[in-house]
């Protein structure tokens, strides 16, 4: 999913192998996905498709492109701007200056048309990130949850820009941790709380190893990326040695493509992490909105 960045010439082939290797892999958001119904349409052959390009609008890493205009002070596109200075301030990553494009279209039958022509047998899902030793792309289109669907994205995109790579898990995890709107980030994902909630009074537990085995997209359901943002928020919200975990794990991500496991770190760090993660996750339901 990593790719060769413009701006840093002399990296090594093998990374670049690594990076296309892992392009094959398509990044995808499912998180979203489950709630789509509408099944999978397919493209008739012999219909034109195309990627947004009429306009285009510009600023830090970001480019938006679209057939309709989307001004510079649009809040949508504001919002993403922001939400890159929250990611690397909340998680310590440096600001980076490889570009993600966001390929907006104006409605999903366009959308779908293209996903399936270019990338045929996808599912039907509401946004995709997909990192190429090209671009860094995400395509989606004009919608009710353009927002989520947006911040979810352009946060994989940010987090690939600037890591040497992300475990699967942990990728999608940040992803819906970020994409929750507000004025901080860590605001809580009402529906996944509630449904944490209800599964750990039917007797579910957590186990970020089993999370960490997973490495295709197919392979996570909803409940796993309702862990992967629990994990998320109990690590940069419940102490400062939990998010040191995390952002000193994040950090040897920039460098090492396979650090010691998050797995192992927090037990070691965090004495009964366990417990206290199955606390923070009842807790979160009463969470108040912020
Ligand atoms: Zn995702």
């Amino acid at each position: 999913m990593k790719r060769q960045a413009p701006n840093r010439p002399n990296q090594s082939s093998n990374r670049k192998s690594q990076r296309i290797l892992k392009a094959l892999t398509l990044s995808l958001c499912l998180l979203l996905c489950l709630l789509l119904t509408q099944g999978c349409r397919s493209a008739a052959k012999n219909q034109t498709v195309h990627l947004p390009a009429r306009h285009s609008v510009s600023a830090e890493q970001l480019i938006v492109l679209s057939d309709f205009k989307l001004g510079q002070d649009h809040e949508l596109f504001q919002d993403l701007i922001k939400l890159r200075e929250d990611v690397a301030e909340t998680l310590s990553i440096p600001l980076n200056s490889e570009q993600v494009t966001v390929y907006l279209f104006t409605n999903q039958e366009e959308y779908r048309n293209y996903l399936d022509m270019t990338y045929p047998g996808l599912p039907p899902r509401r946004a995709y990130f997909v990192g190429t030793p090209k671009e860094l792309a995400v395509y989606t289109f004009w919608g009710e949850r353009i927002q989520e669907d947006l911040r979810h994205e352009f946060t994989h995109g940010l987090l690939h820009a600037s890591l040497k790579t992300v475990p699967l898990w942990l990728d999608e995890g940040l992803a819906e941790y970020f994409e929750v709107a507000g004025n901080t980030p860590g605001q809580v994902n009402r529906d996944h709380a509630s449904r944490l909630s209800t599964a750990l009074n039917n007797g579910w537990k957590p186990d970020m190893k089993r999370l960490e085995q997973l490495e295709k997209v197919s392979q996570m359901q909803r409940v796993d990326y309702q862990e992967a943002w629990a994990w998320v928020h109990f690590m940069l919200n419940s102490t400062p040695e939990t998010r040191d975990t995390l952002l000193e794990y994040l950090a040897e991500l920039r460098t090492n493509n396979h650090p010691e496991e998050l797995s192992t770190r927090l037990p070691r760090d965090i004495p009964g992490v366990d417990q206290r993660f199955v606390n923070y996750v009842a807790s979160l339901n009463t969470f108040p909105s912020r």
